[in-house]
């Protein structure tokens, strides 16, 4: 992370007392350390050493310094290390844990909102009125990517993509139009990667489907009867002409029953936009569901439940993500400082890196996996790091991890004044 940080442009004067790396690295450790507030971390300052040996933070911020500073960054100056992230874990094939359908990547992609305030607005926030009372809500939204796969609980976060208030009236308008320039961006840092973008009944449209052929993404994207009534009555035809295909499996209690067709028109406005259908129901303990895709995946028995998986995979930008960072101790709707130019888009960014690097670790690093077994939840873990991290001095994370896991002694150094 460090390394990366330093690649980010520093827009001020030349003669300034603290390092941008230093200033982001703060915020990473923010962060990493999951402190609720600002005023939690600036505590550290004059406690921890801590923060210099295990983030090689040179000198930190008050909290004052680190907002100042943090709000003339441009988040898309942290891409990279996003980007060097991704390579590392290409280099050590731990991303090969999540290869899909021969050697794509799934890409599962969603709005959220993480701020919300009636008085607190900066030039990006995204603003909705209240036509009775006239009264304006000012929000921040971010379309947020993760790398998935079907069989693993870990997620590998993307750079986000910030919605912003030139993006749309509707929702909708909103997150098609950062999704658009997230596909530009993906394609443009991984042009030798192959993504499989899944995505929920909003997206499947004829422009949006013709933009990820263009980028050259696979796509698995779900549709509902309601949205899409004329693709359903073409699969509806083709089912009473006997021309689509259908067949069950059954796994453990699990029925999985499957009718899939290729190569039928998406609606009536795109007749010569062909897309492959699967649509599937699976009964377990009698209870039966029912789901529908789009894809560009030609689907034969073979592959059938695989696409099924993916599409249903989905979620864990949801799950595993959102519902990860808001819920398990990252304080995602917090406000740490909502700064005047970019503040609030930037710690959203640094949070993303530490829940990044966290993935990770639980996806590759042992000592990890095993200090998270033993606390039992992930809120317990970062507890008892941020209590040893208080109390002791420490060399390093691995240090910390290890004290953790073993135990350790204690000893108490009472500095009275002289
Ligand atoms: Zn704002």
């Amino acid at each position: 992370m460090r390394s990366g940080f330093k690649q980010v442009p520093d827009q001020r004067a030349e003669n300034v007392t603290i390092s941008l790396p230093d200033a982001l690295m703060s915020g990473f450790a923010l962060f990493s350390l999951k402190d609720p507030s600002l005023l939690a971390f600036d505590r550290r300052r004059t406690t921890d050493n801590n923060l210099q040996r295990i983030y090689g933070i040179g000198q930190v911020p008050s909290d004052t310094q680190m907002r100042i500073i943090l709000d003339d960054v441009e988040p898309r100056g942290i891409r990279p290390v996003f980007q060097a992230a991704l390579r590392r874990l290409e280099g050590s094939k731990e991303l090969d844990k999540f290869r899909f359908l021969g050697d794509s990547y799934l890409v599962s992609l969603d709005g959220t909102g993480y701020f919300r305030s009636q008085t607190i607005h900066c030039p990006s926030c995204l603003q909705k009125v209240n036509k009775r009372t006239g009264e304006v809500t000012y929000y921040h939204q971010l379309m947020g990517a993760v790398i998935i796969h079907p069989n693993r609980r870990e997620v590998i976060p993307l750079m986000p993509e910030p919605i912003l208030k030139q993006d749309g009236e509707s929702k909708n308008d909103c997150e098609r139009n950062a999704a658009k320039r997230f596909l530009v961006q993906l394609k443009q840092d991984y042009p030798h990667l192959s993504f499989t973008i899944t995505e929920d009944a909003l997206s499947p449209n004829g422009p949006h489907i013709r933009e990820l052929m263009r980028h050259g993404f696979h796509y698995i994207l779900g549709v509902k009867e309601g949205d899409h009534e004329y693709l359903f009555e073409q699969v509806a035809l083709a089912r009473q002409e006997g021309r689509t295909t259908e067949f069950e499996q059954r796994e453990g209690g699990v029925v999985h029953r499957f009718s899939f067709i290729n190569q039928v028109p998406l609606n009536k406005s795109n007749p010569e936009l062909l897309v492959n259908f699967v649509e599937y129901w699976e009964t377990k303990k009698g209870k039966t569901r029912h789901f529908s895709w789009v894809t560009d995946f030609t689907i034969v028995k073979l592959n059938a439940l695989a696409i099924m998986h993916g599409g249903r995979a989905r979620w864990k930008v949801e799950n595993e993500t959102f519902n990860t960072l808001k819920n398990q101790g990252y304080h995602f709707e917090h406000n740490f400082g909502h700064g005047e130019k970019n503040l609030c888009v930037v710690f959203a960014v640094l949070m993303m890196l530490a829940f990044l690097v966290d993935q990770v670790q639980q996806l590759a690093c042992e000592l990890f996996q095993a200090v998270l077994n033993k606390k039992g939840s992930k809120r317990s873990l970062w507890e008892e790091m941020r209590a040893l991290f208080h109390t002791f001095e420490l060399q390093s994370m691995t240090q910390l991890f290890q004290a953790i896991l073993y135990g350790f002694k204690g000893q108490i150094t009472i500095l009275a004044p002289p």
